[in-house]
């Protein structure tokens, strides 16, 4: 049976708005899965270290026939052909890419926690997760509308749509 997952897709580093472009055509490949929507591109001041680049944010919804597991190990799979190098803790990268949702499922295993950890106090997750479905409910956090108001947008931009042939 399929589930529906959002993953959230950041990038600062070569090209960043081409790299989460071409993300997006690389989670619709991923075997058993396709993209059904995206939240067009956003920017963002980076987290952490202060000295990097802002980011290129941005949120697509999955459907997937793949355990949570196997999804994380195919997102893992893209960042390394994207040329991922793990330096410092939220340092710059090429791509980055965070299961947000996974189904209505709370998951907390050594390799995966979900809903992801930071997702209800970063904006760069809450406003493009708002374009795609604003009634979205968080399990064990509420009312995705709610965590928006507590989240005040302090630097984010929306970028607009992404215009090619990813759905
Ligand atoms: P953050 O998780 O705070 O956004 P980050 O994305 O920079 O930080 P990474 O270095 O990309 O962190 O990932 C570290 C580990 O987080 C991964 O090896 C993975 O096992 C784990 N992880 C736990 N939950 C998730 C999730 N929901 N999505 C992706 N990775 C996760
Ligand atoms: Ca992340
Ligand atoms: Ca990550």
């Amino acid at each position: 049976m399929s589930v529906r997952a959002f993953i959230g897709l950041g990038s600062n580093l070569e090209n960043p708005r081409l790299q989460i472009e071409n993300a997006l055509s690389d989670l619709n490949k991923i075997e058993g899965t396709r993209v059904i929507k995206n939240s067009g591109l956003f920017q963002s001041p980076p987290m952490g270290p202060q000295d990097q680049p802002d980011y290129i944010n941005a949120v697509a919804l999955l459907e997937t026939d793949l355990e949570a597991e196997s999804l994380l190990d195919q997102l893992q799979s893209i960042e390394n052909r994207h040329g991922r190098v793990r330096s410092r803790h939220w340092g710059e990268r090429t791509l980055d890419l965070d299961i947000l949702l996974y189904g209505h499922e709370q998951i907390c295993t050594a390799r995966l926690t979900v809903p992801h950890q930071g997702l209800a106090e970063r904006e760069f997750v809450l406003y493009p997760l708002q374009k795609i479905q604003p009634d979205l409910i968080v399990p064990g956090k509420g009312a995705l509308a709610d965590l928006v108001k507590a989240c005040p947008a302090s630097g984010i931009a929306f970028l607009g749509t992404i215009n090619d042939s990813t759905p």
